[in-house]
């Protein structure tokens, strides 16, 4: 029994035909400035977080750092504030990552296209988080799955 395979795949991405409402250069100008401008924003925020953490963590009157036990363990009663803290920083942290992951496909020219479904994001989606990577329906698609 002869296989026959299909002698070229028939399916062509990216023929250019179908780039529908690709974002204008000034949107890009744009939603890089939104883009820098947060994470400008934030990484003042972790800075003072993290700050504030270290210095949570250490005993008031020492000035000798090099002593001092950084692990959480050690701290006792004060973790819950910390433990808030320490999760604002990580999700900061990941949003940072997010924010410089989209700079980086603005540079390349891949920004405002769905990761997941190759579709182009709705403008107003990014205006509103302009680090996401999926479109509107792959992201409730996703968050239902949990
Ligand atoms: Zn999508």
């Amino acid at each position: 029994m002869p296989t026959r395979e299909p002698a070229a795949s028939s399916f062509t991405k990216g023929t250019g035909s179908n780039m529908a409402s690709a974002l204008k250069a000034e949107d890009l100008a744009q939603f890089r400035e939104m883009l820098e401008g947060l994470r400008t924003r934030l990484k003042g925020d972790l800075d003072g977080m993290t700050d504030e953490a270290l210095r949570r963590n250490m005993p008031e009157s020492s000035g000798n750092l090099s002593n001092v036990p950084l692990h959480m363990a050690d701290v006792g009663t004060e973790n819950y504030d910390q433990e808030f803290t320490m999760s604002l920083i990580e999700n900061d942290q990941d949003t940072l990552g997010q924010i410089h992951d989209a700079l980086g496909r603005i540079a390349d020219g891949t920004y405002g296209k769905c990761e997941e479904c190759g579709q182009p994001i709705a403008k107003p989606r990014l205006q509103a988080l302009p680090y996401t990577r999926h479109c509107i329906e792959c992201a409730r698609a996703m968050e239902s799955q949990g």
